[in-house]
């Protein structure tokens, strides 16, 4: 089922999400919805607050689903090794049609659990760690704009707040 993304205005994903403590029916069917919304959308990476559940559960295919084999279902991530810098551009499917600039770990080890609640640890560099660190910061209550200068992010806001009384938002 695909759900409805919540957009930025909702104070959910300004929260910090709950562990992940049951690895039941429920949590299979939110992850399988959410990688279907994910790719729906279409979009590389979706976080459990996105969809309104403030729980630390998030999914992620770089390949945006061209790549079998590529999609990561992550509950309770952990950043365990963080190294190098990149800058480039991204966005969020909570807050679309605006992108930036956002200084992110080159590479990225994060260990986590699958969705039957066993151990993992995943490993990306570039875009795949660009993401990883984008659905963590989620998970966080953080967003990407909130990585931009006060001026940067204030203009945003401000085209945001134009959209919403619009009605285009
Ligand atoms: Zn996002």
């Amino acid at each position: 089922m695909i759900l409805p993304i919540v957009k930025y205005g909702n104070s959910v994903l300004h929260r910090v999400a709950e562990p992940v403590t049951a690895f039941d029916e429920a949590l299979e069917r939110l992850s399988r919805d959410m990688v279907e919304t994910m790719y729906a959308a279409p979009g590389v990476g979706l976080a459990a607050p996105q969809v309104g559940v403030l729980t630390r559960l998030m999914v992620i295919d770089a390949t945006g689903g061209e790549k079998a084999g590529s999609l990561m279902v992550l509950a309770n991530p952990e950043i365990v090794e963080s190294e190098g810098d990149q800058y480039e551009e991204e966005g969020c499917l909570s807050i679309p049609e605006f992108t930036a600039r956002v200084h992110r770990p080159r590479k990225l080890v994060v260990s986590g659990q699958r969705i039957d609640g066993s151990q993992t640890v995943v490993g990306g560099e570039e875009l795949l760690a660009r993401i990883l660190s984008h659905e963590i910061d989620h998970l966080n209550g953080v967003l990407f704009i909130d990585h931009l200068s006060l001026i940067k992010r204030d203009i945003i806001k401000r085209k945001i707040r134009k959209k919403v009384r619009a009605g285009e938002w």
